[in-house]
Protein backbone atom coordinates (compact mmCIF):
# COMPACT_ATOMS: atom_id res chain seq x y z
CA UNK A 1 0.00 0.00 0.00
CA UNK A 2 1.39 3.45 -0.93
CA UNK A 3 1.49 5.77 1.91
CA UNK A 4 -1.31 7.88 2.33
CA UNK A 5 -0.69 10.18 5.08
CA UNK A 6 -3.83 11.45 5.41
CA UNK A 7 -5.90 8.28 5.56
CA UNK A 8 -3.13 7.30 8.01
CA UNK A 9 -4.20 9.72 10.12
CA UNK A 10 -7.89 8.98 9.78
CA UNK A 11 -6.76 5.55 11.20
CA UNK A 12 -5.75 6.63 14.40
CA UNK A 13 -9.31 8.26 15.74
CA UNK A 14 -7.42 10.62 18.73
CA UNK A 15 -5.66 12.55 16.18
CA UNK A 16 -8.78 14.15 15.57
CA UNK A 17 -9.89 15.59 18.53
CA UNK A 18 -8.93 19.19 19.61
CA UNK A 19 -6.88 20.03 23.21
CA UNK A 20 -7.45 23.47 24.34
CA UNK A 21 -9.98 24.16 21.82
CA UNK A 22 -7.46 23.86 18.96
CA UNK A 23 -6.73 20.67 16.90
CA UNK A 24 -4.56 18.12 18.52
CA UNK A 25 -0.69 18.27 17.49
CA UNK A 26 0.97 14.77 18.72
CA UNK A 27 4.57 15.23 18.90
CA UNK A 28 5.42 12.91 22.01
CA UNK A 29 5.48 9.92 20.35
CA UNK A 30 8.99 8.87 22.28
CA UNK A 31 7.01 8.57 25.40
CA UNK A 32 4.16 7.02 24.09
CA UNK A 33 2.35 6.58 20.20
CA UNK A 34 -0.97 6.22 19.51
CA UNK A 35 -3.38 3.21 18.37
CA UNK A 36 -5.03 3.07 14.99
CA UNK A 37 -8.65 1.82 15.22
CA UNK A 38 -7.50 -2.24 14.61
CA UNK A 39 -5.73 -2.07 17.89
CA UNK A 40 -8.58 -0.75 19.40
CA UNK A 41 -10.93 -2.87 17.44
CA UNK A 42 -8.77 -6.21 18.56
CA UNK A 43 -8.92 -5.53 22.18
CA UNK A 44 -12.30 -5.23 22.30
CA UNK A 45 -13.12 -8.11 20.40
CA UNK A 46 -10.88 -9.88 22.57
CA UNK A 47 -12.97 -8.56 25.94
CA UNK A 48 -16.38 -9.47 23.97
CA UNK A 49 -15.87 -12.47 22.30
CA UNK A 50 -13.39 -14.52 23.48
CA UNK A 51 -11.60 -13.44 27.18
CA UNK A 52 -10.79 -16.65 28.81
CA UNK A 53 -7.04 -17.63 30.72
CA UNK A 54 -4.85 -19.11 28.62
CA UNK A 55 -2.44 -22.48 27.61
CA UNK A 56 -4.09 -25.88 29.86
CA UNK A 57 -7.64 -24.91 28.79
CA UNK A 58 -10.11 -27.51 27.83
CA UNK A 59 -12.88 -25.24 26.45
CA UNK A 60 -13.36 -23.47 23.25
CA UNK A 61 -13.05 -20.17 24.64
CA UNK A 62 -9.32 -20.78 26.52
CA UNK A 63 -8.39 -22.50 23.07
CA UNK A 64 -9.47 -19.20 21.25
CA UNK A 65 -7.58 -16.95 23.49
CA UNK A 66 -4.11 -19.41 23.51
CA UNK A 67 -4.11 -19.50 19.81
CA UNK A 68 -4.65 -15.85 19.23
CA UNK A 69 -1.75 -15.36 21.96
CA UNK A 70 0.43 -17.68 20.59
CA UNK A 71 -0.27 -16.52 16.98
CA UNK A 72 0.86 -12.74 17.97
CA UNK A 73 4.05 -14.26 19.05
CA UNK A 74 4.93 -15.43 15.89
CA UNK A 75 3.76 -11.59 13.94
CA UNK A 76 6.42 -10.44 16.34
CA UNK A 77 8.57 -13.23 15.63
CA UNK A 78 8.32 -12.93 11.90
CA UNK A 79 8.50 -9.01 12.18
CA UNK A 80 12.06 -9.07 13.77
CA UNK A 81 13.38 -11.97 12.19
CA UNK A 82 13.42 -14.29 15.09
CA UNK A 83 14.65 -17.50 14.36
CA UNK A 84 12.25 -19.32 16.55
CA UNK A 85 8.69 -18.25 18.40
CA UNK A 86 10.33 -19.75 21.82
CA UNK A 87 12.82 -17.15 21.42
CA UNK A 88 10.12 -14.44 22.10
CA UNK A 89 9.10 -13.70 25.52
CA UNK A 90 6.33 -11.52 26.60
CA UNK A 91 7.10 -8.96 29.18
CA UNK A 92 5.50 -5.70 31.22
CA UNK A 93 7.67 -3.73 28.66
CA UNK A 94 11.07 -2.74 27.34
CA UNK A 95 12.06 -2.04 31.45
CA UNK A 96 10.63 -5.58 32.66
CA UNK A 97 12.67 -7.00 29.75
CA UNK A 98 15.97 -5.82 30.93
CA UNK A 99 15.57 -6.25 34.21
CA UNK A 100 14.89 -9.34 33.11
CA UNK A 101 18.25 -10.04 31.34
CA UNK A 102 20.14 -8.08 33.78
CA UNK A 103 19.07 -10.35 36.70
CA UNK A 104 18.97 -13.86 35.01
CA UNK A 105 22.24 -13.51 33.33
CA UNK A 106 23.65 -11.77 35.79
CA UNK A 107 23.60 -14.40 38.16
CA UNK A 108 24.68 -16.99 35.89
CA UNK A 109 27.22 -15.67 34.12
CA UNK A 110 28.28 -12.41 35.73
CA UNK A 111 31.15 -12.94 38.36
CA UNK A 112 33.18 -10.94 40.99
CA UNK A 113 35.73 -8.69 38.67
CA UNK A 114 33.77 -9.14 35.58
CA UNK A 115 32.49 -5.75 34.11
CA UNK A 116 29.44 -4.67 32.34
CA UNK A 117 29.27 -1.94 29.77
CA UNK A 118 26.64 0.51 29.15
CA UNK A 119 26.73 3.55 27.46
CA UNK A 120 25.84 7.43 28.70
CA UNK A 121 23.22 7.58 26.01
CA UNK A 122 20.81 5.17 27.89
CA UNK A 123 17.62 5.73 28.74
CA UNK A 124 17.71 4.80 33.08
CA UNK A 125 16.09 1.77 32.27
CA UNK A 126 19.50 0.26 30.46
CA UNK A 127 21.21 1.79 33.06
CA UNK A 128 19.86 0.90 36.62
CA UNK A 129 19.41 -2.67 36.01
CA UNK A 130 22.86 -2.94 35.50
CA UNK A 131 24.60 -0.88 37.56
CA UNK A 132 21.99 -2.95 40.55
CA UNK A 133 23.58 -6.32 39.12
CA UNK A 134 27.02 -5.10 39.10
CA UNK A 135 26.21 -4.15 42.87
CA UNK A 136 25.07 -7.25 43.82
CA UNK A 137 27.54 -9.90 41.91
CA UNK A 138 30.81 -7.36 42.61
CA UNK A 139 31.43 -6.37 39.34
CA UNK A 140 32.55 -3.41 37.61
CA UNK A 141 29.89 -1.19 35.97
CA UNK A 142 31.89 0.94 32.87
CA UNK A 143 29.88 3.39 30.77
CA UNK A 144 31.23 5.02 27.03
CA UNK A 145 30.66 8.24 26.75
CA UNK A 146 29.16 9.96 23.76
CA UNK A 147 30.82 13.26 22.17
CA UNK A 148 30.07 16.94 21.07
CA UNK A 149 27.93 15.75 18.29
CA UNK A 150 25.71 13.14 19.86
CA UNK A 151 27.57 9.95 18.86
CA UNK A 152 29.30 7.05 20.65
CA UNK A 153 32.70 7.51 20.94
CA UNK A 154 33.63 4.07 19.99
CA UNK A 155 37.41 4.58 20.77
CA UNK A 156 36.51 4.68 23.95
CA UNK A 157 34.06 1.66 23.76
CA UNK A 158 36.94 -0.46 21.88
CA UNK A 159 39.29 0.21 24.89
CA UNK A 160 36.80 -0.70 27.54
CA UNK A 161 35.98 -4.06 26.12
CA UNK A 162 38.28 -7.02 27.24
CA UNK A 163 37.63 -10.34 28.56
CA UNK A 164 36.59 -9.41 31.19
CA UNK A 165 33.31 -7.82 29.78
CA UNK A 166 30.29 -9.95 30.09
CA UNK A 167 27.95 -7.89 28.67
CA UNK A 168 27.49 -4.72 26.70
CA UNK A 169 23.78 -2.80 26.46
CA UNK A 170 23.31 -0.18 24.87
CA UNK A 171 20.19 1.63 22.98
CA UNK A 172 19.69 1.20 19.11
CA UNK A 173 18.05 4.99 19.20
CA UNK A 174 18.60 7.06 22.00
CA UNK A 175 15.23 8.57 23.40
CA UNK A 176 16.57 11.61 24.15
CA UNK A 177 18.79 12.62 21.04
CA UNK A 178 17.72 10.58 18.44
CA UNK A 179 21.04 9.67 17.65
CA UNK A 180 20.82 6.23 15.72
CA UNK A 181 23.69 4.09 16.98
CA UNK A 182 25.93 1.94 14.38
CA UNK A 183 24.18 -1.32 16.03
CA UNK A 184 25.94 -3.87 14.02
CA UNK A 185 29.35 -2.02 13.94
CA UNK A 186 29.27 -1.87 18.13
CA UNK A 187 27.59 -5.59 18.49
CA UNK A 188 30.46 -7.20 16.61
CA UNK A 189 33.18 -5.16 18.32
CA UNK A 190 31.27 -6.62 21.54
CA UNK A 191 31.70 -9.98 20.02
CA UNK A 192 35.27 -10.12 18.68
CA UNK A 193 35.76 -9.67 22.67
CA UNK A 194 33.61 -12.48 23.83
CA UNK A 195 30.83 -10.58 25.15
CA UNK A 196 27.24 -10.70 25.16
CA UNK A 197 24.74 -7.58 23.70
CA UNK A 198 21.55 -6.37 24.51
CA UNK A 199 20.32 -3.90 22.17
CA UNK A 200 17.27 -1.50 23.80
CA UNK A 201 15.08 -1.77 20.60
CA UNK A 202 12.52 0.78 22.46
CA UNK A 203 12.95 3.52 20.07
CA UNK A 204 13.82 2.07 17.15
CA UNK A 205 11.56 -1.01 16.16
CA UNK A 206 8.83 0.77 14.93
CA UNK A 207 11.46 3.38 13.08
CA UNK A 208 14.22 1.90 11.61
CA UNK A 209 15.74 -1.53 10.65
CA UNK A 210 15.37 -4.19 13.07
CA UNK A 211 16.17 -7.83 12.17
CA UNK A 212 17.64 -9.56 15.11
CA UNK A 213 19.10 -11.82 12.76
CA UNK A 214 21.17 -9.25 10.47
CA UNK A 215 21.86 -7.26 13.75
CA UNK A 216 23.30 -10.35 15.42
CA UNK A 217 21.81 -9.11 19.27
CA UNK A 218 21.94 -11.75 21.71
CA UNK A 219 19.07 -9.90 23.57
CA UNK A 220 16.37 -7.10 22.26
CA UNK A 221 13.77 -5.98 24.04
CA UNK A 222 11.07 -3.39 23.10
CA UNK A 223 7.72 -1.82 24.25
CA UNK A 224 4.33 -2.54 22.67
CA UNK A 225 2.61 0.84 23.64
CA UNK A 226 5.77 2.40 21.62
CA UNK A 227 5.07 0.96 18.23
CA UNK A 228 1.36 2.06 17.76
CA UNK A 229 0.08 -1.55 20.59
CA UNK A 230 -1.11 -1.26 23.96
CA UNK A 231 0.61 -0.34 27.17
CA UNK A 232 1.95 -3.48 29.87
CA UNK A 233 3.02 -5.52 26.97
CA UNK A 234 6.70 -5.81 25.89
CA UNK A 235 8.91 -7.99 24.03
CA UNK A 236 12.34 -9.47 24.78
CA UNK A 237 13.97 -12.00 21.78
CA UNK A 238 17.01 -13.76 23.24
CA UNK A 239 18.70 -16.50 21.03
CA UNK A 240 18.16 -19.90 22.13
CA UNK A 241 21.40 -20.59 23.07
CA UNK A 242 21.13 -17.80 26.11
CA UNK A 243 17.77 -18.53 27.02
CA UNK A 244 17.93 -22.19 27.63
CA UNK A 245 21.16 -21.26 29.90
CA UNK A 246 20.00 -18.62 31.91
CA UNK A 247 17.82 -19.61 35.31
CA UNK A 248 14.32 -18.22 35.40
CA UNK A 249 13.34 -14.75 36.20
CA UNK A 250 10.62 -15.09 38.56
CA UNK A 251 8.75 -18.41 40.01
CA UNK A 252 4.63 -19.45 39.87
CA UNK A 253 2.64 -20.94 37.83
CA UNK A 254 3.52 -21.72 33.59
CA UNK A 255 7.03 -21.42 34.59
CA UNK A 256 7.60 -25.05 35.67
CA UNK A 257 7.75 -28.30 34.58
CA UNK A 258 7.63 -30.38 37.85
CA UNK A 259 7.08 -29.24 41.53
CA UNK A 260 7.72 -31.25 44.53
CA UNK A 261 8.99 -30.56 47.91
CA UNK A 262 12.15 -31.78 47.37
CA UNK A 263 12.78 -30.12 44.02
CA UNK A 264 11.21 -28.25 41.24
CA UNK A 265 11.80 -28.14 37.58
CA UNK A 266 11.21 -25.38 34.94
CA UNK A 267 8.95 -25.32 31.52
CA UNK A 268 10.87 -25.05 28.06
CA UNK A 269 11.61 -21.15 26.94
CA UNK A 270 9.86 -18.81 26.34
CA UNK A 271 7.29 -20.22 29.04
CA UNK A 272 9.95 -20.48 31.75
CA UNK A 273 10.21 -16.69 31.60
CA UNK A 274 6.79 -16.53 31.80
CA UNK A 275 5.69 -16.93 35.57
CA UNK A 276 1.74 -16.28 36.23
CA UNK A 277 -1.33 -15.20 34.20
CA UNK A 278 0.40 -12.87 31.60
CA UNK A 279 -1.00 -9.91 30.06
CA UNK A 280 -3.03 -12.39 27.67
CA UNK A 281 -4.68 -9.61 25.23
CA UNK A 282 -1.27 -7.36 24.74
CA UNK A 283 0.10 -9.40 22.35
CA UNK A 284 -3.24 -9.37 20.19
CA UNK A 285 -3.03 -5.81 20.71
CA UNK A 286 0.42 -5.52 19.57
CA UNK A 287 -0.01 -8.25 16.49
CA UNK A 288 -2.78 -5.88 15.44
CA UNK A 289 -0.54 -2.54 15.63
CA UNK A 290 2.47 -5.11 13.59
CA UNK A 291 0.09 -6.04 10.98
CA UNK A 292 -1.05 -2.29 10.81
CA UNK A 293 2.67 -1.38 10.23
CA UNK A 294 3.00 -3.98 7.77
CA UNK A 295 0.15 -2.66 5.90
CA UNK A 296 2.36 -0.32 3.96
CA UNK A 297 6.38 -0.76 2.77
CA UNK A 298 8.44 -0.05 5.82
CA UNK A 299 11.23 1.83 3.52
CA UNK A 300 8.49 4.12 2.48
CA UNK A 301 7.77 5.02 6.20
CA UNK A 302 10.83 5.52 7.13
CA UNK A 303 11.73 7.95 4.36
CA UNK A 304 8.58 9.84 4.94
CA UNK A 305 9.56 10.32 8.76
CA UNK A 306 13.18 11.61 7.89
CA UNK A 307 11.09 13.75 5.50
CA UNK A 308 9.11 15.68 8.31
CA UNK A 309 12.01 15.51 10.63
CA UNK A 310 14.64 16.89 8.21
CA UNK A 311 11.63 19.46 7.80
CA UNK A 312 11.47 19.81 11.67
CA UNK A 313 15.32 20.41 12.05
CA UNK A 314 15.48 23.05 9.17
CA UNK A 315 12.22 25.23 10.47
CA UNK A 316 13.35 24.52 14.28
CA UNK A 317 16.60 26.10 13.47
CA UNK A 318 15.23 29.05 12.17
CA UNK A 319 14.16 30.65 15.26
CA UNK A 320 16.63 32.66 17.22
CA UNK A 321 17.62 31.64 20.42
CA UNK A 322 16.48 28.17 19.35
CA UNK A 323 19.61 25.29 20.32
CA UNK A 324 18.91 21.90 18.87
CA UNK A 325 20.82 19.13 20.83
CA UNK A 326 22.67 16.44 18.92
CA UNK A 327 23.98 16.74 15.40
CA UNK A 328 24.68 12.87 15.15
CA UNK A 329 25.87 10.87 12.16
CA UNK A 330 22.66 9.83 11.92
CA UNK A 331 19.41 10.63 13.50
CA UNK A 332 15.68 9.60 13.94
CA UNK A 333 12.49 10.48 14.92
CA UNK A 334 13.48 13.25 17.38
CA UNK A 335 14.11 16.86 17.87
CA UNK A 336 15.43 17.85 21.46
CA UNK A 337 16.10 21.37 22.07
CA UNK A 338 15.82 24.68 24.26
CA UNK A 339 15.34 28.07 23.67
CA UNK A 340 17.52 30.64 25.42
CA UNK A 341 16.78 32.02 28.66
CA UNK A 342 13.64 30.06 28.92
CA UNK A 343 12.75 26.72 31.29
CA UNK A 344 11.83 24.01 29.24
CA UNK A 345 8.94 23.33 31.60
CA UNK A 346 7.16 26.73 31.01
CA UNK A 347 7.74 25.95 26.97
CA UNK A 348 6.05 22.65 27.27
CA UNK A 349 3.15 24.16 28.74
CA UNK A 350 2.84 27.03 27.22
CA UNK A 351 2.41 24.77 23.83
CA UNK A 352 0.01 22.85 25.59
CA UNK A 353 -2.48 25.33 25.57
CA UNK A 354 -2.31 25.65 22.12
CA UNK A 355 -2.61 21.94 21.53
CA UNK A 356 1.01 20.74 21.21
CA UNK A 357 2.10 17.90 23.10
CA UNK A 358 5.77 17.72 23.60
CA UNK A 359 7.92 16.44 26.83
CA UNK A 360 9.65 18.30 28.59
CA UNK A 361 12.69 17.39 31.40
CA UNK A 362 15.30 14.88 31.18
CA UNK A 363 13.49 11.98 29.50
CA UNK A 364 14.70 9.55 32.25
CA UNK A 365 18.12 10.15 30.74
CA UNK A 366 20.00 12.08 33.75
CA UNK A 367 23.37 10.65 32.85
CA UNK A 368 22.56 12.77 29.06
CA UNK A 369 21.51 16.06 30.71
CA UNK A 370 24.62 16.27 32.77
CA UNK A 371 26.84 15.81 29.67
CA UNK A 372 24.94 18.48 28.34
CA UNK A 373 24.94 20.95 31.23
CA UNK A 374 21.37 21.10 31.15
CA UNK A 375 18.97 20.53 33.67
CA UNK A 376 16.09 19.06 30.78
CA UNK A 377 15.20 19.96 27.01
CA UNK A 378 11.47 20.40 25.12
CA UNK A 379 11.76 16.94 22.72
CA UNK A 380 9.46 16.53 20.09
CA UNK A 381 8.86 13.26 18.58
CA UNK A 382 7.59 11.96 15.36
CA UNK A 383 5.33 9.17 14.38
CA UNK A 384 4.52 7.37 10.68
CA UNK A 385 1.32 9.80 11.28
CA UNK A 386 2.92 13.06 11.60
CA UNK A 387 3.16 15.38 8.92
CA UNK A 388 5.26 18.83 7.48
CA UNK A 389 1.58 20.38 9.16
CA UNK A 390 2.46 19.17 12.38
CA UNK A 391 6.02 21.03 12.41
CA UNK A 392 4.32 24.23 11.18
CA UNK A 393 2.04 23.91 14.02
CA UNK A 394 4.94 23.35 16.47
CA UNK A 395 6.95 26.57 15.30
CA UNK A 396 3.90 28.73 15.23
CA UNK A 397 3.47 27.60 18.98
CA UNK A 398 6.82 28.68 19.64
CA UNK A 399 7.08 31.78 17.88
CA UNK A 400 3.53 32.53 19.95
CA UNK A 401 5.21 31.11 23.12
CA UNK A 402 8.01 33.65 22.76
CA UNK A 403 5.92 36.56 22.37
CA UNK A 404 4.11 35.96 25.22
CA UNK A 405 7.08 35.73 27.09
CA UNK A 406 8.39 38.87 25.94
CA UNK A 407 10.88 36.83 23.76
N1 LIG B 1 14.54 2.54 26.61
C1 LIG B 1 14.28 3.60 25.86
C2 LIG B 1 15.28 4.03 24.83
C3 LIG B 1 13.08 4.28 26.03
O1 LIG B 1 12.82 5.35 25.27
C4 LIG B 1 12.16 3.84 26.99
C5 LIG B 1 10.84 4.56 27.23
N2 LIG B 1 10.93 5.95 27.21
C6 LIG B 1 12.48 2.72 27.74
C7 LIG B 1 13.67 2.09 27.52
C8 LIG B 1 11.54 2.17 28.78
O2 LIG B 1 10.38 1.70 28.17
P1 LIG B 1 9.11 1.28 29.07
O3 LIG B 1 8.87 2.43 30.00
O4 LIG B 1 8.02 1.12 28.07
O5 LIG B 1 9.46 0.04 29.78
Amino acid sequence: MAINIEKIREDFPILSRSVNGKPLTYLDNAATTQKPQTVIDAIVDYYTNYNSNIHRGTHHLSNLATEAHEAARNTIKDYINARHDREIIFTRGTTEAINLVASSFGQAFIKPGDEVIVTELEHHSNFVPWQMICERQGAHFRVVPFDENGDLQLDVLEKLLSDRTRILAFNHVSNSLGTVNPAKEIIKMAHDAGAAVLVDAAQSVQHIEHDVQDLDADFYAFSGHKIYGPTGIGVLYGKEKWLDAMPPYQGGGEMIDQVSVEKTTYNKIPFKFEAGTPNIVGPIGLAAAIDYINNFNFDELIAHEDDVLQYGFEKLGEIDGLKIYSQAKRHTSIIAFNVEGIHHYDLGTLLDTQGVAVRTGHHCTQPIMTALGVEGTVRASLALYNTKADIDSLVAAIRKALKMLGK
